[in-house]
C-alpha cells in the first residue's frame, strides 16, 4: 500500500472535495484523501440538494472571490462535462431599518462592477407574485444568483478527482499529525502516511485538527436546520420561475425554489443552538421549525404547505463570520480552511486556493481578510457578529 504522497487532504466535505479535484489535476495519484465517515455522509456541513450561490455580498473582497468561485465551478463543469450551477436570479430583501445594511451590498457590487437592480415591493410583487411583501420592504435583484447543488457538486469533484487518480479513503479518521518541516506524518486509526503538503478542511472538527499543532480558534458550531414545505402551487416555484432569496434582517431567513424535493426550502440563518460535532443531534428543533413555518406562511402563502422534510446540518462559525483560508503559521506546507457557515458556493475555488497556498506559497486571490492569525481569532472570548 502506498504510504507516501505529495498531498494529503484531511476531511472530504464540500471544501475537501474541491481540493481533491484541483490537486488531483496537478498531482493525480500522489494525492490521498482521508475522511472519517462514509463519503457523502450527513454529519457535517456540506450535504443536501441545494446551497445558495451569489455575487451579492457585503464586502468587495467577497464579491471578487464570488466572481472567481463561478469561474472555478465553470472549469469543473467543463472538465466533468456536467452542468451544475442553476441560475435562478436572487432577491435580497431589506425591510425598513433592516439589521443588515443594504449599502454594504450595493456598494460592494458596484465596486466590482456587478450589475444589480434595486426594486420596490410593488416591482417585486409584479415580477414574482409568489411573494407577499409589505410596501416598506425593498430588494436587490442580482441575475447570477442561484443554486449550487451541494451533493451533486461534491460527487462531481470526487468523480473527477478519482479520474485523475486521486486515492479516496473513507471511514478512516486522522488521529495525529506531526510536521518535521522536511515531511508531514499523518496517523489515522488504520495507518501511517507521509506527505509534503497537507490540506485541513475539517469543518466542525477544525479545532480537533488544529490541536495537533497547539492551535485553538474561538469557533462556534451551531446545529442549523432546513425545512421543505409541500408547495400546493408547485409550478409557480420551479427554478425557472422563482429565485433564491435572503431576508436581510434579524432574524435572517433564506429560501429556494422547489429543487430536489416537491416543495420550497426555507431556513433561518444562524437559527440553531450551539453544539459540538459530537453533541449535535439529527432532530430538528421545534421552535426553529415554528419560526420558519410562520415566516414562510407570511412571505410565501402560495408556497406554504405541510412540512415534507426537515434536516439538520452544522455551521462552523468564526466570530466575525469571515472564512479562514490560510497556511498555518510556522507550517508553510499546511493549509486550513473554515467555511463560517457560508462557504459552499466557494468550495471549488477554496479547494483550488488551498493547493496554491501550500504548493506555490501564494495565490492571485485577495485572502488577507481570511488570515488564521487575525486579531479577533487570537482572542479567547471575542465579540461575535454572525449576521452580515
Ligand atoms: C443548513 C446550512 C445551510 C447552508 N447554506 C449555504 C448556502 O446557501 N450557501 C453557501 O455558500 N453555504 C451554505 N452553507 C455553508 C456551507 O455548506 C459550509 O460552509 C461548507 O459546506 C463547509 O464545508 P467543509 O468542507 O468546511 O465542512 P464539512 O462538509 O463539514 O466537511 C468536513 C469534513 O471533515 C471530516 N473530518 C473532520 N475531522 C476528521 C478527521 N479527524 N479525520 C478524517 N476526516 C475528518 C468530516 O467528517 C467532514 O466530512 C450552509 C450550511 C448549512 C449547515
Amino acid at each position: 500500500m502506498q504510504t507516501s504522497y505529495e498531498v494529503i487532504i484531511f476531511g472530504l466535505g464540500g471544501i475537501g472535495s474541491g481540493a481533491a479535484y484541483w490537486l488531483g489535476r496537478q498531482y493525480g495519484r500522489d494525492v490521498l484523501c482521508l475522511e472519517q465517515f462514509e463519503i457523502g455522509h450527513v454529519r457535517g456541513g456540506s450535504q443536501d440538494h441545494s446551497r445558495i450561490i451569489r455575487l451579492s455580498y457585503h464586502t468587495p473582497a467577497y464579491v471578487a472571490l464570488a466572481q472567481q468561485a463561478y469561474q472555478a465551478w465553470a472549469e469543473l463543469e467543463a472538465d466533468a462535462a456536467e452542468s451544475l450551477i442553476v441560475r435562478t436570479g436572487g432577491l435580497d430583501f431589506f425591510p425598513v431599518n433592516a439589521a443588515i445594511p443594504s449599502s454594504d451590498y450595493t456598494e460592494s457590487m458596484a465596486a466590482c462592477s456587478v450589475p444589480f437592480e434595486w426594486l420596490s415591493a410593488a416591482e417585486v410583487r409584479y415580477r414574482w407574485p409568489q411573494f407577499h411583501l409589505m410596501d416598506d420592504v425593498q430588494a436587490i435583484y442580482q441575475a447570477e444568483s442561484g443554486i449550487a447543488p451541494a451533493a451533486r457538486c461534491n460527487a462531481a469533484h470526487l468523480r473527477m478527482a478519482q479520474a485523475y487518480g486521486v486515492v479516496l479513503q473513507d471511514n478512516e479518521k486522522v488521529t495525529a499529525v506531526q510536521d518535521s518541516n522536511a515531511e508531514i506524518t499523518v496517523i489515522t486509526d488504520k495507518a501511517r502516511y507521509q506527505c509534503r503538503y497537507l490540506i485541513i478542511t475539517g469543518g466542525a472538527w477544525s479545532n480537533e485538527a488544529l490541536a495537533h499543532f497547539g492551535w485553538q480558534l474561538p469557533l462556534t458550531v451551531t446545529q442549523e436546520q432546513v425545512t421543505y414545505f409541500a408547495t400546493p402551487d408547485l409550478a409557480a416555484f420551479v427554478p425557472e420561475r422563482f429565485p433564491v432569496w435572503i431576508w436581510m434582517d434579524d432574524p435572517c431567513y433564506y429560501g429556494f425554489p422547489a429543487y430536489g424535493e416537491a416543495g420550497i426550502k426555507v431556513a433561518q440563518d444562524v437559527g440553531g443552538a450551539e453544539v459540538t460535532a459530537v453533541s449535535r443531534t439529527f432532530t430538528p428543533n421545534p421552535d426553529n421549525a415554528k419560526r420558519v413555518a410562520a415566516f414562510t406562511k407570511r412571505l410565501l402563502p402560495a408556497g406554504y404547505g405541510p412540512p415534507i422534510l426537515a434536516k439538520t446540518c452544522l455551521y462552523t462559525l468564526t466570530p466575525d463570520r469571515d472564512f479562514v483560508i490560510d497556511t498555518l503559521p510556522g507550517h508553510p506546507h499546511i493549509a486550513v480552511a473554515i467555511g463560517a457557515g457560508h462557504a459552499f458556493k466557494f468550495a471549488s475555488l477554496i479547494g483550488k486556493l488551498l493547493g496554491e497556498l501550500v504548493v506555490d506559497g501564494a495565490t492571485a486571490a485577495e485572502l488577507s481578510p481570511f488570515k488564521i492569525d487575525r486579531p479577533i481569532l487570537r482572542q479567547t472570548n471575542p465579540p461575535k457578529q454572525f449576521l452580515v
